[in-house]
C-alpha cells in the first residue's frame, strides 16, 4: 500500500511541531511555507512548561534551554518602577525565553519532511471525502489525503473549515525588539502604566527581548514621527532600563494585537486546524505558541492511534479545545485590564496587584502551565 500523503500549510511553530511530532509514522508528509524560506526572524518568544514538556516529549528539551534565558523572578512593576509583586517560579521545567530564530532552528534541524518554501496556498478544494487538493499561488496544484492547516492568524484553511472571516482587532497594538545590553537585568518583568504596557524577557547572555503595548488604532503608522521618537515620546520617562533597551533596538517590529472567538469544528473532511488557524489569542499570557505547540502534539498523538480519520480530529479537538479557549479567554481580560486608561481604574489595578499574593498568581498560571500533553490518555 502507497503512503498517505499529508500537507501541512504553514511553516511555523504549529507546523514544524506537528511535523516532528509525527515523524517516523509511516506518512507522507509535505510542509508548504509561503515565505521564500523556512525559519522566522522576529523577536522574542516566551516558552512556558506546558510546550517545554512537549519539547522534552520530542527530544528538543536540552537544545531549547541552551539557546534560551531563563526567567528567574518575575516582577510586576508600575511605570515609575515601583514593584507591585515578584514571584520566584518554580516546577518541573522552567519559565523561558527564546529568540524565534532559533527556536525554528532547532525544530527544523533533523525534520523528516519534505519542505517546499515559497508555496503560498491559494485554496483548496475537496476531490472527494479522502482526497484533498490544494491550489497555489504559483499555479500549481497537488492532492493530498490529508491538510493540516497551521497558516496562521489570517489562514487560508480556517476558511474553507469554519470561515469566520477576519480576525478580531482589540485595541492595542504592540511593538517588539531584541536587543544586547552591557549590564544583566537578571528578571523578567511586565510594567504597567495608562493603557500601556512594557515587558522584558531574559533571552540568553545579556541578550533581552522587549515588547510595548499602547491604546492606538488598528495598524497606526508610526510615521512621519518615527518609531523611535513615538517610543521615546510614549516610555521615555518610564523606568530604567525600559528606554535604553526601546532605543538600542536595531530592529523594531509592529503588530496590532487581534485574535477570534473560541469556535469549534476546527475540521470539516480531511482537513484539519492547528495553532492560530485554529485558535488564534491575543499575546497576554505568553501562551500563543505554546499552545500551538501542545495542540500539534495532540493531534499527532491522535493520528498515531486511530490513523487520518474524523475519529482523530475530533478526539485532539475534544482533548485541546477547552484549554484553548481558556488561554483565549483568560488572554483577552488580562490584556483588557492591562490597557486600562481610567484615571480610577489604574490605581485600583496597581493596588490590587500589590495586595494579591504571589502564589495566587503562580495558580492561575499554574493551570495552563502544568498540562502535559505527552501524559494525555487519547
Ligand atoms: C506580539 C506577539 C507576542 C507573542 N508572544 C508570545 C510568547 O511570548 N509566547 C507564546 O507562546 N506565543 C506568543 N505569541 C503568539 C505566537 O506568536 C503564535 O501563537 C504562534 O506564532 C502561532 O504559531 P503558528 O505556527 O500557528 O502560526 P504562525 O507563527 O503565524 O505561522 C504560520 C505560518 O504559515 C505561513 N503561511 C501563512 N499563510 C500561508 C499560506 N496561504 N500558504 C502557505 N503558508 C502560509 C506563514 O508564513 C507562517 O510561516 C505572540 C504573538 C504576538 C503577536
Amino acid at each position: 500500500m502507497s503512503q498517505k500523503k499529508i500537507a501541512i500549510v504553514g511553516g511555523g511553530i504549529a507546523g514544524l511541531t506537528f511535523a516532528r511530532s509525527l515523524a517516523s509514522s509511516g506518512y507522507d508528509i509535505h510542509i508548504f511555507e509561503k515565505t521564500e524560506s523556512f525559519g522566522e526572524a522576529g523577536a522574542a518568544i516566551s516558552v512556558f512548561p506546558n510546550a517545554l514538556s512537549v519539547m522534552d516529549a520530542l527530544g528538543l528539551l536540552q537544545k531549547v534551554l541552551d539557546s534560551s534565558g531563563q526567567f528567574q523572578k518575575v516582577f510586576l512593576k508600575s511605570d515609575k518602577g515601583t514593584v507591585l509583586s515578584k514571584s520566584v517560579p518554580r516546577g518541573d521545567y522552567p519559565l523561558v525565553c527564546i529568540h524565534r530564530r532559533d527556536l525554528h532552528k532547532i525544530l527544523l534541524d533533523g525534520i523528516s519532511a519534505n519542505l517546499h518554501a515559497g508555496y503560498a496556498v491559494k485554496s483548496l478544494s475537496s476531490l472527494d471525502d479522502k482526497r484533498i487538493q490544494l491550489d497555489f499561488e504559483n499555479k500549481e496544484s497537488a492532492v493530498f489525503d490529508g491538510v493540516v492547516g497551521a497558516d496562521g492568524i489570517h489562514s487560508v484553511v480556517r476558511q474553507s473549515v469554519i470561515a469566520d472571516g477576519k480576525p478580531i482587532f482589540r485595541g492595542y497594538n504592540c511593538w517588539r525588539g531584541v536587543v544586547e545590553t552591557d549590564f544583566d537585568i537578571g528578571y523578567a518583568s511586565e510594567t504597567y502604566g495608562s493603557g500601556k504596557r512594557v515587558g522584558i524577557v531574559p533571552v540568553k547572555d545579556g541578550v533581552y527581548g522587549w515588547w510595548a503595548t499602547c491604546n492606538e488604532g488598528f495598524m497606526e503608522d508610526d510615521q512621519p514621527e518615527g518609531t523611535k521618537p513615538k517610543l521615546k515620546r510614549l516610555y521615555g520617562h518610564w523606568h530604567h532600563p525600559i528606554p535604553e533597551l526601546m532605543q538600542n533596538t536595531d530592529t523594531i517590529l509592529k503588530n496590532s494585537l487581534a485574535d477570534r472567538k473560541p469556535h469549534k469544528g476546527w475540521s470539516k473532511g480531511a482537513v484539519v486546524l492547528i495553532g492560530d488557524a485554529a485558535h488564534p489569542t491575543t499575546p497576554n499570557l505568553g501562551q500563543g505558541g505554546c499552545i500551538a505547540i501542545e495542540g500539534a502534539f495532540v493531534l499527532a498523538k491522535c493520528i498515531r492511534k486511530y490513523g487520518l480519520t474524523n475519529r482523530a480530529f475530533s478526539r485532539y479537538e475534544v482533548l485541546h479545545y477547552p484549554r484553548a479557549r481558556a488561554v483565549v479567554k483568560q488572554s483577552l481580560l488580562l490584556g483588557k485590564i492591562g490597557q486600562w486608561a481610567n484615571p480610577i481604574l489604574v490605581p485600583l489595578r496597581n493596588v490590587m496587584f500589590r495586595l494579591t499574593p504571589s502564589s495566587i498568581a503562580m495558580r492561575m498560571f499554574g493551570r495552563f502551565f502544568n498540562f502535559r500533553a505527552s501524559e494525555l490518555e487519547v
